[in-house]
């Protein structure tokens, strides 16, 4: 009688002996992240416990626990950091038709460390009071003296600058992409912003003419203030076209769950949750097959840097070194 009992016991509980928890360690921030999870969970019945901070301590974070993480995913934004991670020996490749097919090879590593999951494009912006459209080419073009005291930029400090830099090395090589860079400092109109948003409510405001930033910083504003004197521009278009980035993830080295995690990447790459995942965020889907939102799409169609992304990561540091030569600051 007791052990039938106790075999009863046992059946009845290996279901929730074995469920699987997840552990995502993510720089985005919880209400971008929570609801894919919450959707997730409730279509597979996986829990997923997630911690959230900036990519420094996250990065720093999984060095120090090494084999002994509870971490299975790492999120984070900008694909230098996700190079960084994967350089820092803190993922592991993933091989994955799934995954192959719903994320294009210039947003995914190589070798399969990290995937893109979303698509922000680090685009022209301008004040249609003070600049004509087609006055506007491209982020060479802002070096030109044609725009003396009328650019504004965020800070070189920031990695989405020093990715873009890193690409701009990638197309024009080191020599070119310098001058281009002396050109700007020469052009800024006030010193490097903090953040995008200033910067952006700068051009607005008039302190200058034209910028650089992320798409989903204007989407933000536009919320807020939808008759803001601000328009994006698609630069470069019969050229190497817009620079783009990701958000993305990729799969911890020591995780302990690693299928599990895997198949929630590839469940964030694929049409249930791409909408999910982008729109929150006013960004693009990275999943060709998968529309932006109404808000996003309003904004028109481009074509971007055909470069890989891992680019970005490999010339960071040159880029870094570049900026700093040229004065950018
Ligand atoms: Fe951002």
């Amino acid at each position: 009688m007791i052990r039938i009992l106790i075999y009863l016991l046992v059946v009845l509980l290996s279901p929730f002996a074995t469920a699987v928890e997840l552990t995502v360690y993510s720089s985005r921030n919880e209400h971008l992240i929570k609801p894919v999870f919450d959707a997730y969970t409730a279509t597979t019945g996986v829990n997923i416990r997630f911690i959230t901070d900036k990519e420094g301590p996250l990065l720093a974070r999984l060095q120090q626990e090494a084999d002994r993480t509870p971490a299975d995913l790492l999120i984070t934004v900008d694909a230098g950091n996700l190079w960084q991670a994967s350089q820092l020996g803190l993922l592991q490749t993933v091989n994955s038709a799934a995954l192959e097919a719903s994320v294009p090879a210039k947003f995914r590593d190589p070798e399969g460390y990290w995937f893109g999951l979303s698509v922000r494009a680090r685009t022209l912006f301008y004040n249609p009071g003070l600049v004509s459209v087609t006055d506007l080419k491209g982020y060479a073009d802002l070096a030109d003296q044609r725009w003396r005291g009328k650019l504004c930029l965020r800070t070189s400090k920031k990695v989405y600058n020093q990715s873009l830099v890193a690409m701009l090395i990638a197309q024009h090589g080191e020599t070119r992409a310098q001058s281009i860079v002396e050109g700007w400092v020469t052009n800024l109109a006030a010193p490097p912003f903090p953040n995008d948003t200033q910067m952006l409510e700068a051009i607005a405001a008039g302190q200058c003419s034209v910028g650089i930033a992320n798409t989903y910083y204007y989407g933000r504003l536009l919320k807020q203030q939808s008759q803001i004197s601000l328009k994006p521009f698609w630069p470069d278009q019969s050229g190497t076209g817009v620079h783009v980035n990701v958000a993305g993830a990729g799969v911890v080295r020591h995780a302990p769950h690693p299928e599990a995690a895997q198949n929630l990447l590839e469940w964030m790459a694929s049409p249930a949750a791409q909408n999910l995942f982008a729109d929150i965020n006013m960004e693009y889907p990275v999943n060709p097959a998968i529309q932006p939102a109404a808000v996003v799409a309003a904004w028109g169609e481009f074509h971007s840097s055909p470069f890989n992304l891992a680019r970005a990561g490999e010339l960071q540091r040159s880029a870094v070194m570049l900026m700093d030569r040229a004065g950018y600051r």
